[in-house]
Order: C-alpha cells, then structure tokens, then sequence
C-alpha cells in the first residue's frame, strides 16, 4: 500500500525511534533495556526513565504478551478510520514487563469475546514502503 491511498496518520521515526521502526519494517520487535535495571522500558528514548541512565540498548521481544486492558471503538476520531468502526485498541502487557499501546486484530469487537489478561502476540502491518504497524492479535 503506497502513502497516497493510507488515509491514517502515518508515523515519522526520530532519531530515538529509528531503530524501533526500522526492525518493526523488519518484522521484528525491539524494546530499550535499561542495562543498571535489567528491565525493558517503554517508549523509545536513548535513556532509562526508571533510573535515567544512558546504559541502555535495544533487545528483541517475543512480541507476546497478555491483554491489560482495552476499550471498543465504536466513532471514528479521524477520518481515516470511517470505514473500521468497531475497533479495538488495547494496551498489552509484553512478557519483557512493558505495557504497549496497539490495535487488537483477528477477533470481533465484542466485549463479550475481547477479555482482559487474554493472551496475544504480535503481528506486523506494511502501510508504507518504510513504515511497518506492531498489532496484536490473539494466539491459538
Ligand atoms: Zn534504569
């Protein structure tokens, strides 16, 4: 899908999210890792909001994790997601710790099925020739 036909915002990678992009274009998912903490931390930045130390570096997830919480969509607050409505944003807590904010896709949006703590794992959307979108879905 070219840029001209994507009608949603479209992220622009800084220099702090590069890396983040470029491996998600890759299929991959990369978290910052707090070296001192020993723990992954959530968004992107070239320093430790725990602690703040700049001994940081980039690890890869298993890009699985459970559903935290989430809510359905049911107006659009954007043009670009008319035509989607329902749909299901969920917070997801990765195995690393870090809670992530994303789209749940591959189940109806009914509250009735969508549950908390339900296991998911990533899945990776092409929108551009740079830009790849990290969702979740529910695993088998
Ligand atoms: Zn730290």
């Amino acid at each position: 899908m070219s840029d001209k036909t994507y009608a949603k915002p479209i992220p622009s990678p800084s220099p702090e999210t590069r890396f983040f992009w470029e491996k998600a274009h890759a299929h991959e998912l990369w978290l910052p890792y707090c070296r001192p903490c020993a723990r992954s931390y959530w968004y992107p930045r070239d320093f430790c909001p725990r602690c703040g130390s700049r001994d940081v570096e980039s690890r890869r997830s298993t890009g699985r994790g459970r559903v935290y919480t989430f809510a359905i969509h049911h107006r659009a607050f954007h043009p670009g997601w008319a035509d989607e409505v329902p749909y299901i944003t969920a917070l997801v807590e990765l195995e690393e710790g870090v809670r992530i904010f994303s789209n749940l896709i591959g189940i109806d949006p009914d509250p009735a099925k969508v549950k908390c703590d339900m296991p998911v794992e990533a899945v990776f959307e092409d929108i551009s020739d740079e830009i790849t979108l990290i969702k979740f879905r529910p695993t088998a």
